[in-house]
């Protein structure tokens, strides 16, 4: 048994943004390291980057013994291969060993994990949940990712697809979303759907406010939306209502469902909460019987972008406290 100080590996890999960090077992953030993922140059080149930055990392911390490397993964797990199942941001992944791959090179235990997921954990680490034994997340960004914590560990259902919050059904008869079904939460309160409701507004007219801020920019985004609304765009402060009143409904049925006593909403959509927080909790009070009879949290993320990071971190931490990691040693 070495004395040596511990740390472990995070890694946030991704459609975009490849992020990897050694962080302390008391959930410091040590060392990171930014890259961009090339996704276009093919899986090889983007685990080729993945790897020279945890080598560079363990040359930083030379000295700490690395506990081993968790990585959070935008798609759906096998849990049980180590293998992506679906993702379509990352395509050309899928079936393919990443876990093994990883491990082989680099000869430290990996474990694989759903970004949600992985972002759940670090706000129950040292985040927004850092008193409680049980959360639920929702990613708000492209899409809407979902994660459940229940007695501190994430909850992963019987195929390690459990958590998909995002897909929710909020709406039977509902916007198309990008799974095949209507109405989930992820058609009203992810950046793509509020980007999808301002074009629909600026093409017959509604909003000359967007339309000025979509020429201004050229291209919108969900946060130029968020500041016209801000500004007072009738037709922008809607659509937030609406997204307000989408996740109201959603987070309701989960607190009817759980009795947990928190629900964090993170991603880049979080950030407009002052322009939502209202209509969800109004929408909460009025649906949820459990909600008005007990003492329930519903808050934005405290850890942003760094919790998936965190929470990937966390993973070797977690599997050694609880003896999985014992093979290890
Ligand atoms: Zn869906």
């Amino acid at each position: 048994m070495s004395q040596a100080k511990a740390f472990s590996i995070g890694v946030d890999l991704g459609g975009t943004n490849l992020r990897i960090a050694a962080v302390s077992p008391q959930g410091e953030l040590l060392e990171k390291i930014a890259l961009d993922t090339e996704v276009k140059e093919g899986r090889e080149r983007v685990i080729a980057d993945m790897v020279g930055a945890i080598r560079d990392l363990q040359g930083r911390m030379r000295g700490a013994s690395l506990a081993g490397i968790g990585i959070g993964v935008p798609g759906v797990i096998n849990l049980a291969t180590g293998m992506i199942r679906q993702s379509p941001n990352l395509p050309g992944w899928n079936e393919f060993p990443v876990r093994d791959d990883i491990e082989r090179l680099l000869k430290a235990p990996v474990i694989l994990e759903n970004d949600a997921n992985a972002a759940a954990l670090g706000e129950h680490w040292v985040g927004a949940g850092k008193e409680v034994s049980g959360l639920c997340i929702l990613t708000l960004g492209t899409g809407i990712g979902g994660g459940i914590i229940l007695d501190g560990k994430i909850w992963h259902g019987q195929d390690g697809m459990g958590g998909e919050l995002g897909h929710m059904t909020i709406d039977p008869n509902g916007a198309l979303c990008g799974c095949g079904n209507l109405g989930c939460i992820e058609a009203y309160a992810s950046a793509t759907a509020i980007l999808r409701m301002a074009h629909a507004a600026i093409n017959v007219g509604r909003s000359p406010a967007l339309r000025r801020a979509a020429e201004e920019v050229g291209e919108l985004t969900a946060e130029i939306i968020y500041i016209t609304a801000q500004q007072g765009d009738r037709v922008a402060r809607e659509i937030f209502e609406l997204v307000g009143r989408s996740l109201g409904v959603a987070i309701g049925n989960l607190v009817n469902i759980f009795n947990l006593p928190l629900y964090v909403l993170a991603g880049g959509v979080a950030r407009g909460w002052d322009a939502f927080e209202a209509h969800l909790m109004d929408e909460v009070q009025k649906r949820s019987v459990v909600y008005r009879a007990t003492q329930t949290r519903i808050e934005p993320s405290k850890l942003g972008a760094e919790a998936g990071l965190l929470g990937a971190a966390y993973l070797p931490f977690q599997a050694a406290a609880s003896g999985a990691g014992a093979a290890a040693h």
